[in-house]
């Protein structure tokens, strides 16, 4: 690594409320890394501490952003890892193509959609991110090796393994055949939970999300509104695309206060009119729907903010309904709050997916969220769930483990992958997944 430059710096995930001060490096082409001894990250797009080593030294992967080959006629396409899933999302479909899976957001890098086998909003038909890549580039101490899907356990250990078997240089993947670049959306109210669950269950759109109301209560719990879409033929023109903007500065702590959510939660749900709406969309505005506000972490203020994320079977929605119940009476909920059906895919030992439903929402950190966040792992547990990493920032390591039925196998594969612990992150350290069982 006598190439590299570092510089010592304070650095975060994306919720802010968990930070980490250490050289970082940032290489701008793969032969600057002639050795891999340190965690690499991509964008920090994960909320938590999985990209964050205060322990030491840390590489970030962004500058090595290169699409090394298209096929544009079997849709496979390799590229390093710090490509985002934006940038392939704009260029791909131009000549027919669109990765197969698209986590909520553009600014994810291909090393960390693999090192945490995301999942879309079409979760329900094609499955995790892993599933759809062909081969991987990983630098493992001084060498590099490419592996398969063949490469058994190396394979599941490093697909959503939290980056601990390797650096990821370069992905092969393969696309999905796309017929335009607008999407076709449409709308619908979901009165209450019992509605979004059944509109959720029964939709059989390719892209399905439900977005609920995580404030309203009584009869109106789980109210919100289920957005189905497929790709539709052609491109809006740039002019209904509206411009970035960023967030200038940390909001002040009153900024995402209850009432304030409240209302504009109110306002959100009455914006689709009762009958429901069928509308066209930029593709870009549909599966990154924050990305045009940059920082926006920043309206939680300094503290920062937690994501609470789980997945249940989907026999357990009345478990699910308890946790919306205890998050829409806490007071603590934030407008961004989602829920999804998954089907089953996975690609990894601790890929997140399982067959089932999702929850994620956002809290301010405070206390009492704190305290909210561990009943609500607490009730994810009990229901036979598991919770998210690339969210977590709050778990516990025990907790954790028993969540994620292949923990062993993904441990013994990465101690044999890295047997000094050299990739070792804050994440890994704080739930103890490398320590000895
Ligand atoms: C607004 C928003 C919406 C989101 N929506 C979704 C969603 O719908 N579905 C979903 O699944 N996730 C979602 N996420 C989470 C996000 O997709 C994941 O956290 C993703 O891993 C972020 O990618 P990154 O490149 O920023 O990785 P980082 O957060 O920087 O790193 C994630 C992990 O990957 C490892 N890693 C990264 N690059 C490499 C590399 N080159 N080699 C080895 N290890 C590496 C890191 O060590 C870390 O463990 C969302 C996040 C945000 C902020």
């Amino acid at each position: 690594m006598t190439d590299l430059r570092w510089k010592t710096t304070p650095y975060a995930g994306w919720g802010r409320a968990l930070k980490a001060t250490g050289p970082l490096a940032r290489p701008d082409t793969r032969n600057e890394l002639t050795e891999a001894a340190f965690p690499a990250h991509g964008n920090r797009r994960s909320y938590g501490d999985a990209p964050l080593n205060s322990a030491g030294a840390a590489l970030d992967m962004s500058r090595l952003d290169r699409i090394i080959a298209f096929d544009t006629k079997t849709g496979v396409l390799e590229a390093e890892a710090g490509v985002t899933i934006s940038t392939l999302a704009r260029i791909c479909p131009v000549k027919g193509w669109l990765p197969a899976v698209m986590p909520g957001t553009g600014f994810a890098t291909i090393g960390g959609a693999i090192a945490m086998d995301v999942h879309g909003k079409n979760h329900h038909n094609k499955g995790s991110f892993g599933q759809h890549v062909k081969a991987i580039t990983l630098l493992q101490g001084s060498e590099t090796r490419t592996i398969t899907p063949k490469d058994k356990t190396l394979w599941q250990a490093t697909v959503g393994g939290l980056g601990q078997t390797g650096i990821i240089l370069s992905a092969r993947i393969q696309l999905s055949p796309c017929a335009g670049r607008q999407m076709r959306v449409t709308e619908t109210r979901a009165s209450d939970w019992a509605e979004h669950i059944a509109l959720l269950d029964a939709s059989d759109a390719t892209y399905c999300v439900g977005w609920i109301d995580a404030t309203a209560t009584g009869d109106a719990l789980g109210r919100g509104i289920v957005e189905e879409a497929e790709i539709a033929a052609g491109s809006l023109p740039p002019a209904q695309t509206p411009t970035s903007r960023a967030v200038p500065f940390n909001a002040p702590h009153f900024a995402l206060a209850a009432p304030i959510v409240r209302a504009f939660n109110q306002l959100y749900y009455h914006r689709v009119p009762e009958e429901g709406r069928t509308l066209l969309r930029p593709m870009q505005d549909f599966f990154f729907p924050l990305d045009r506000i940059h920082d926006w972490n920043r309206l939680y203020g300094r503290r920062g903010f937690h994501q609470f994320q789980c997945v249940v079977p989907p026999d357990q929605t009345d478990a699910l309904r308890a946790m919306a119940e205890a998050i829409a009476t806490s007071g603590l909920a934030s407008p961004l709050a989602v829920l999804k059906k998954m089907g089953k895919g996975r690609a990894g030992y601790l890929s997140f997916p399982m067959e089932g439903f999702t929850l994620a929402v956002d809290f301010p950190n405070r206390p009492a969220a704190v305290q909210l966040i561990a009943e609500l792992d607490r009730l994810t547990e009990a229901a036979g769930g598991r919770i998210y990493l690339a969210k977590d920032s709050l778990g516990s390591g025990s907790t954790v483990r028993a969540m994620y039925p292949d923990y062993a196998a993904w441990r013994d594969a990465v101690e044999k992958a890295d047997p000094d612990q050299r990739l070792a992150t804050d994440l890994i350290r704080r739930l103890g997944l490398r320590s000895p069982s």
